[in-house]
């Protein structure tokens, strides 16, 4: 099926939204470079952008493995709901486990967030977008930064460069640290 192009479909809207890739278990730089190509896969959903990745100490969990992360920008024409089904669908094809671990997060094969969907503010037992923890956390907040600076944070009011800062001069500690992917690219 030949995709959709944005502006070549009439009857379609298309949207923003940022989705945060993680993963601390196999080998997570391949498994995060290969749910990005399965994203893109979808007919409905476009690549706008791919953060570098970041090597991140574990947040809000206890665990001796550090986790890549990275973030995505796509523009799609599927609703809010359908696409977060459609990344939770790609993260049990990684064998996520949802087995929950001390403090109630656990390591994962693939954890696929929708962080923002253009300035949609949603709360409801599925869904919360913005992403609720997403300015707390430098592993989030740093390659969205990258990609989508200036972006405004619905709830905030303020760039995602200004979040960041405002992170920094609160001297939030987690530890992260830029790679490479490894086609170099
Ligand atoms: P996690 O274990 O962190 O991947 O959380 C998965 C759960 O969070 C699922 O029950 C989702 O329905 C829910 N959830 C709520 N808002 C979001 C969001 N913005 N992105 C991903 N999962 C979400």
């Amino acid at each position: 099926m030949a995709p959709i192009q944005p502006g070549d479909s009439p009857g379609y809207t298309v949207h923003n939204a940022a989705i945060g890739l993680g993963s601390n278990l196999g080998n997570p730089l391949e498994t995060i470079q290969k749910a990005w190509l399965d994203i893109q896969a979808h007919p409905g959903l476009f690549p706008v952008a791919l953060s570098s990745p970041y090597h991140s100490e574990p947040v809000d969990m206890v665990s001796s493995r550090w986790f890549i992360n990275a973030v995505g920008l796509v523009r799609t024409v599927l609703p809010p709901r359908s696409l977060l089904r459609f990344l939770q669908n790609i993260e049990q094809r990684y064998g996520r486990r949802h087995v929950p671990g001390q403090d109630g997060y656990d390591d994962r094969t693939l954890d696929l967030d929708l962080l923002l969907y253009e300035d949609a503010v949603i709360s409801d037992e599925e869904l919360t977008v913005p992403h609720p923890r997403m300015t707390e956390r430098l592993f989030v907040m740093v390659p969205l930064v990258e990609v989508a600076a200036e972006l405004i944070h619905p709830h905030h009011r303020k760039t995602m460069r200004t979040i960041l800062r405002d992170l920094h001069k609160r001297k939030v500690r987690q530890k992260i640290m830029p790679r490479c992917w490894e086609n170099g690219s």
